[in-house]
């Protein structure tokens, strides 16, 4: 199965095994997985045909049944978003062993105890920030850098910033492989944001505080949304959208959901 960890899938494979076997070996297992209603357990199938060009997308078709089959049919509609979780490559933001599991309808674990979220609370928390292009939005909680990747889908300019070092130059230097240029990294304690480059149109924290951290509100611009899961650490949390606008802030409470805990560092 090393082919479906490649980052480079190379025709010559395809053309050496016999399309059927290259459809039970890739592709039944997806499609059958991704028809029943219980989350999959394994899969991340890919499906191709010989007469594609040798830069053909193995995954595409896994990712097209995870728009389907997860996000699309849980309610997300902003088709923006859509588009974005199916461009984004997810099997290369997750370590070797997960990637026959990357788009799966759950998280993966990506090393140092921290996940990769699963598509569906990506795809939800995207369209929850309502990002148009032009917008600053800035992510506090790197990860592997998949959250910020299917944001700059939507827009130019997207901070991310990362507590863990190692996770931190690990997605730097993946985002710069795949050329995400427009993505600006840092290592810091993101409970104070990125005061440099305030205000944001739009942020989004991917690890769960217990309280709003105040520095976030204040970078908010007036209009702008701030998505965050808030509650005690290794238990449920709820997923926020709030709104500066004209001077108030507006919290609505959209989910119960389980991250990773924000821990705290230094500035
Ligand atoms: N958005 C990521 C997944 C996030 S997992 C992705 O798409 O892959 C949560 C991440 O938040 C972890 O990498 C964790 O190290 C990071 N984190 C936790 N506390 C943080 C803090 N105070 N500041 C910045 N990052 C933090």
């Amino acid at each position: 199965m090393m082919s479906r960890s490649s980052s480079a899938p190379r025709l010559s494979l395809a053309r050496g095994l016999a399309p059927a076997l290259l459809a039970a070996l890739l592709g039944v297992g997806w499609w059958v997985m991704a028809c029943r209603e219980s989350p999959a357990e394994h899969s991340a199938g890919t499906e191709t045909s010989v007469s594609e060009p040798a830069s053909a997308d193995l995954y595409l078709e896994a990712r097209r049944a995870m728009v389907k089959y997860q996000i699309a049919i849980r309610g997300i509609e902003n088709p923006e978003v859509l588009a974005a979780m199916e461009q984004v490559p997810r099997h290369e933001f997750v370590p070797p062993e997960e990637v026959e599991q990357a788009y799966d309808d759950h998280p993966l674990p990506i090393g140092y105890g921290q996940t990769i979220s699963q598509p569906y609370i990506v795809a939800l928390m995207t369209e929850l920030l309502a990002v148009e292009r032009g917008d600053k939005v800035l992510e506090i909680g790197t990860g592997s850098g998949y959250q910020a990747a299917v944001l700059a889908q939507l827009t130019d300019e997207v901070y991310t910033v990362e507590i863990i070092p190692e996770l931190a130059a690990s997605a730097a230097e993946r985002l710069q492989r795949l050329g995400y240029t427009q993505i600006h990294t840092k290592t810091a304690d993101g409970y104070y944001g990125w005061p440099d480059h305030a205000p944001f149109d739009a942020i989004i924290v991917t690890a769960a505080p217990d309280h709003v951290p105040p520095p976030l509100i204040e970078q908010l611009k007036d209009g702008g949304r701030l998505v965050i899961p808030v509650g005690p650490p290794g238990g449920y949390q709820t997923l926020w959208r709030i709104t500066k606008s004209g001077g108030e802030v507006v919290s609505e409470n959209i989910t119960g959901v389980i991250f990773v805990p924000l821990v705290r560092g230094g500035r």
